[in-house]
């Protein structure tokens, strides 16, 4: 059995042993075994991580831009070099195939190379002579100690748009991964430390809610970014600003799919079957909710379940497989209890993924795909976030009766339409209460240098994921107004006009 320990101040912690006396097991998916096990920290361990943090801030906060950015780009150079190896972990632990894993990889890179390009963003303002020989600059400057806290689902994605923006802005970081997919976390630390980075300005922290919550309590946190659920963010977001900090806490969400009757059906059918099942479900921009206007239902259904009955479920290291298992047991079995009861709350189950297995695997976590026609919004299928390829249909008789289910919804993380009616589509994007829109688009994840988040359930706090927002998140401003006399025309220094 391997095993995972922190990473603080720039090398293992605890020489393999667990300070706090407790570990966590690791399983892969695929197989069901317990491959792994992580040391979990408790406040010990919490506050070794924040005291090497902040003792690399003080030098941190004041090396060079260029020296910063310089490590970055070695940075991204190895992480392009070691992609494999990453993807490699995520699939071990998580259980997505390993294109998807490569992808994850290639989408937290996007945010190394937007914090490559950092002095654009980090340069100030200046007005000069806003009165007589009077100056005023804004600055923007680090924070301190940033923690973040990253979901299971993608083990090197999440921590990639935190870190990178966080430490190139001048801040030092301390990084809890999810306990049930730890490793990746380790090998971007390692690369890290390899590109440069200073001993303490990039942690590890592995652990549960007790981890969690020793770092909301730390005086000397300034900031903390987290992702995984509603119910987690909203309580890392009340209690991480009740004691001052600045808190960004993205959670879950239940993205619609609409489908109006124009829409090319055959395209949507595609998007609607690489949104609801890839990566088993298991991605925070997932559709999980079709809502087929008029006569778009009928044909939609059907061309769904031809198209997902052919998707191949297997190992991720296996290259044949197009969707992996899910992460743990139990949460397999959670997502087949929704299908369980949805018949008794008036759905039809059109496919039932619960009887699926992989022949010599049957222990792994496996779920086929299972489709919902004609949910009702006040089902435990609807109204609840399943997070695996589970996917709902609900018919609506017009648009404007889709725009209202859609917003009904607590969730606001993103939607989608599918038309060809452009009008429908502006009116889409500026009626619908959900902070990313796609427009025959699934899964609209913006590019780095726009931001990530959502709206209502889905996220708490004002600041977005990457893009300039991420600048805003991981400094503040400061503003400094500036007098220099001309000696030549004062005796006192202070010029006669003022
Ligand atoms: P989770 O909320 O269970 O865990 C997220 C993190 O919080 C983990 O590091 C975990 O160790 C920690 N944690 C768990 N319980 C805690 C508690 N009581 N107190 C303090 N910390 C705690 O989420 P998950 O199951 O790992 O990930 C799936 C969820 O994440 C889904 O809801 C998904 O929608 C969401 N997600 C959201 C986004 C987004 O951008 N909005 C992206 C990815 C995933």
């Amino acid at each position: 059995m391997r095993t995972v320990t922190h990473w603080i101040g720039g090398k293992p912690f605890g020489d393999a042993s667990s300070p706090s006396g407790t570990w966590g097991p690791v399983t892969d998916p695929a197989t069901g075994e317990v491959t792994t096990r992580v040391a979990l920290a408790g406040a010990e361990e919490a506050g070794a991580a924040v005291a090497a943090a902040k003792a690399a801030y003080a030098t941190w906060r004041t090396s060079p831009l260029t020296r910063r950015i310089a490590i970055l780009f070695r940075y991204r150079a190895l992480l392009d070099a070691r992609r494999d190896d990453i993807a490699a972990l995520i699939t071990a632990e998580q259980g997505k195939v390993h294109a998807d894993a490569l992808a994850e990889v290639g989408r937290g890179l996007e945010i190394v190379e937007l914090a490559c390009g950092l002095g654009m963003a980090l340069k100030g303002d200046t007005s000069t002579e806003v009165s007589s020989r009077v100056d005023v600059a804004s600055i923007r400057q680090p924070l301190g100690v940033v923690v973040g806290v990253s979901p299971f689902n993608f083990p090197a994605m999440i921590s990639m748009w935190m870190f990178p923006m966080a430490i190139a802005c001048g801040n030092t970081f301390i990084h809890k991964p999810s306990s049930k997919a730890p490793s990746a976390s380790i090998l971007l630390a390692e690369l890290a430390a390899e590109a440069g980075v200073p001993d303490g300005v990039l942690n590890i922290l592995h652990g549960d809610e007790v981890a969690v919550n020793a770092l909301l309590d730390h005086p000397d946190v300034a900031a903390v970014s987290f992702v995984g659920s509603t119910p987690v963010a909203r309580h890392v977001y009340g209690r991480a600003s009740a004691s001052g900090k600045r808190v960004q806490a993205l959670g879950g969400a239940k993205n619609h799919m609409l489908v109006l009757p124009d829409a090319d059906l055959d395209a949507a059918a595609d998007a609607a079957v690489a949104a609801a099942y890839g990566s088993a479900g298991q991605r925070c921009m997932a559709i999980s909710v079709v809502v087929a206007v008029g006569a778009a239902g009928d044909a939609l259904v059907s061309r769904i379940t031809e198209r997902a009955a052919k998707i191949k479920i297997g190992p991720g290291s296996d290259p044949a497989s197009e969707m992996g298992p899910l992460v743990t047991r139990a949460h397999r079995d959670e997502v087949a209890d929704y299908v369980a009861g949805a018949a008794a709350q008036g759905a039809d189950v059109v496919l039932d993924g619960r009887g699926f297995t992989v022949e010599g695997l049957e222990n792994g976590h496996w779920m086929g795909m299972s489709l919902l026609d004609k949910v009702r919004t006040d089902s435990d299928a609807y109204r609840n976030e399943i997070f695996g390829p589970v996917l709902c249909v609900v018919r609506a008789e017009t648009y404007e009766e889709a725009v209202e289910i859609v917003n009904g919804c607590p969730y606001g993380n993103a939607s989608a339409i599918f038309t060809r009616d452009g009008a429908a589509a502006r009116r889409f994007q500026l009626e619908v209460e959900t902070g990313m829109v796609g427009v025959n688009v699934p899964m609209p994840v913006p590019a780095g240098y726009h931001s990530f988040g959502g709206w209502k359930d889905s996220a708490f706090g004002d600041h977005r994921m990457y893009g300039s927002e991420a600048v805003h998140f991981y400094t503040r401003g400061k503003v400094i107004t500036s007098l220099w006399p001309d000696p030549a025309e004062t005796v006192t220094g202070v010029p006669a006009s003022r």
